[in-house]
């Protein structure tokens, strides 16, 4: 049986992870205690989660001409990805988010660099490889424009579409009324609720398509008007970073596989449970071989 073809459109960044005993103030210098770069980014790793659960998995995104760039298409690589469509911008620095982490807070900035290059030009450069998947899975750490490019093309050639909105932002009905299914967690939902002025039967339809995950409570869909209420695995949890990003991962995978909707996010669900056991985004991601093994 030939693999699930799986395009990921989304971000590539560098996490640039700092612990120190306290956030600094304003103009102080301080000794941190250990500093770590991380892959990340939810394109790359949502690309990441499909990937190592055996999809066919092309990654479309940019990267600057530094370092990072080569280590982050390098690591994608590695994880049997197709990095072929991944540009490489000049004169742009990679994506990066400068984390700072201390016992009670954390501050983040975000530098989206060569992620603005994902232009709705290239995505119409990438039509073929939209046409030719199963599935589009997409976030919002790219532009907008992009984002509704991709969609109007997966739309055109009869692609499945998940949009995963995060982070949440307000978005045009024409867009939501285009995608397949949204991933939102509680928190997104809410917003995208909130600032979007749909119709009565938009919002009714909108909130068909919503899969919304909520962390150790599971995930809820919206079928025939009623709440299907989908339970968490209960595990001893280490790091809930990309709990997320696994589950649309394994979401895109699953759908792919044939699976009906809610035994779908019943996998999901198993696989965002395995990925929170481990520290680190990517480093949780669990095989195929490795759910089964968990289910046993
Ligand atoms: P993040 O932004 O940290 O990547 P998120 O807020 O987008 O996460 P969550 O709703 O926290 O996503 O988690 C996604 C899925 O991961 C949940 O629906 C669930 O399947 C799984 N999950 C997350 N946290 C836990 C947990 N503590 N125990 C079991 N499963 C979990």
């Amino acid at each position: 049986m030939s693999k699930s073809k799986i395009t990921v459109i989304g971000s590539i960044n560098m996490d640039l992870v700092t612990s120190t005993s306290r956030i600094p103030k304003v103009g102080e210098t301080l000794l941190g205690d250990s500093f770590h770069t991380i892959p990340g980014g939810k394109g790359a790793n949502q690309a990441v989660a499909a990937a190592r659960l055996g999809a066919d998995v092309t990654m479309i995104g940019a990267v600057g001409d530094d370092s990072f760039g080569e280590m982050l298409v390098s690591n994608l690589t590695n994880q049997g990805i197709n990095t072929e469509n991944i540009i490489r911008v000049q004169d742009c620095c990679t994506g990066i988010a400068s984390i700072t982490i201390s016992d009670r807070d954390n501050s983040i900035i975000v530098v989206p660099g060569a992620n603005s290059h994902v232009t709705p030009d290239m995505i119409e450069k990438n039509e073929d490889k939209i046409k030719n998947s199963d599935i589009l899975l997409l976030q919002l750490e790219i532009p907008l424009e992009s984002v509704i490019r991709a969609v109007e093309l997966a739309k055109k050639h009869n692609t499945l579409t998940i949009l995963n909105p995060a982070p949440v932002m307000e978005l045009p009905m024409e867009l939501l009324g285009m995608v397949d299914y949204l991933t939102p967690n509680e928190h997104e939902q809410m917003l995208l609720f909130a600032s979007t002025d749909g119709t009565e039967k938009e919002l009714e339809k909108l909130k068909e398509k919503c899969i919304v995950t909520k962390g150790s409570k599971g995930v809820i869909l919206y079928s025939n008007g009623n709440d299907v209420k989908i339970p968490s695995i209960p595990v001893e949890a280490v790091d809930t970073t990309g709990a997320g990003d696994s589950f649309n991962g394994a979401l895109a995978f699953s759908l792919c596989e044939g699976m009906k909707i809610e035994d779908a996010c019943r996998f999901a669900n198993v696989v965002g449970a395995i990925s929170v056991t481990k520290l680190g985004a990517q480093n949780g991601m669990p095989t195929k071989k490795e759910v089964e093994e968990f289910l046993e």
